[in-house]
């Protein structure tokens, strides 16, 4: 088992890739929190039973972070990964996109990992270390039609990483990012016709989209001591894509 004793808070674990996640980190042994604006969370919570803990948390308020990195560290003692990871996807043009869906983007997308980061460290120095993942995209790479405010955030998230990884190292604290292609969540696949879900798979070199369980498995390596030389790196699980452009 790749994280026995391990405890992990996961943000947007209710759903997707997160929730494959959680469920990936409690079978190699962690205990996790799952932490999401949803109720989504809850059931997610349940299905794992008693080594997953929910918090409700919307990640665009800073006191929210606080008070969710407190409650996990209250519940399982210690917090040795934090994966970043909650996000939401608005496919608007520039032309018509408002300051509000903007800010809404921002906000949840790239200052959420930057106040996670910023209110695990504290618990993390006092530890003697930990692990920061936070989730990106291809689209920090490449850029798409009507994907503005997504692709700036993400490609931020990308920025904030390196940051992070050289501000931290000094305490034992790895900084990592993990960045999906186009994945079969509720994220991509909500509202979308079948049609259009083609569409997107024929942008895959590998002609399909992707698994949450294999991006779990990515955000598993990054989180484990396999990766224990790598800080500031972008893993990028997107199925070709970004070899092609
Ligand atoms: P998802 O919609 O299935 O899950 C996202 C989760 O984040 C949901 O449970 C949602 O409730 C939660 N969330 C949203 N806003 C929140 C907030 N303010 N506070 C707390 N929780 C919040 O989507 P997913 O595909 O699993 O996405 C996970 C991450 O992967 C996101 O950061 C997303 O941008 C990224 N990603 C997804 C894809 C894809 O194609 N699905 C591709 C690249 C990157």
């Amino acid at each position: 088992m790749k994280l026995k004793n391990k405890v992990a808070l996961i943000t947007g674990a209710g759903s997707g890739i997160g929730r494959a996640t959680a469920k990936l980190f409690v079978k190699e042994g962690a205990k996790v929190v799952i932490a999401d604006v949803s109720p989504e969370g809850e059931k997610a919570t349940e299905s794992i039973g008693k080594n997953a803990h929910f918090i409700h948390v919307d990640v665009r308020k800073e006191e929210d972070i606080e008070r969710m990195i407190k409650e996990a560290v209250n519940q399982f003692g210690h917090i040795d990964i934090l994966m970043n990871n909650a996000g939401i996807g608005k496919n608007i043009l520039i032309e018509k996109m408002d300051a509000e869906d903007w800010d809404d983007i921002i906000s949840t997308n790239l200052r959420g990992v930057f106040f996670g980061i910023k209110h695990v460290v504290p618990f993390m120095k006092k530890q003697g270390g930990g692990v920061i993942l936070n989730t990106a995209s291809e689209l920090a790479f490449v850029g798409d039609i009507g994907w503005s405010a997504y692709a700036a955030s993400k490609g931020g998230v990308v920025q904030l990483t390196k940051v992070a990884a050289m501000e931290l190292m000094k305490y034992s604290i790895r900084v990592n990012v993990l960045c999906p292609g186009p994945t079969a969540t509720p994220m991509l696949l909500k509202g979308i016709t079948k049609e259009e879900k083609k569409r997107i798979e024929k942008l895959v070199p590998l002609g399909r989209l992707g698994k949450p369980e294999e991006m779990a498995r990515g955000a598993l390596f990054l989180a484990s001591e396999d990766s224990s030389f790598m800080t500031g790196a972008s893993l990028l699980i997107d199925g070709g894509i970004i070899a092609k452009e």
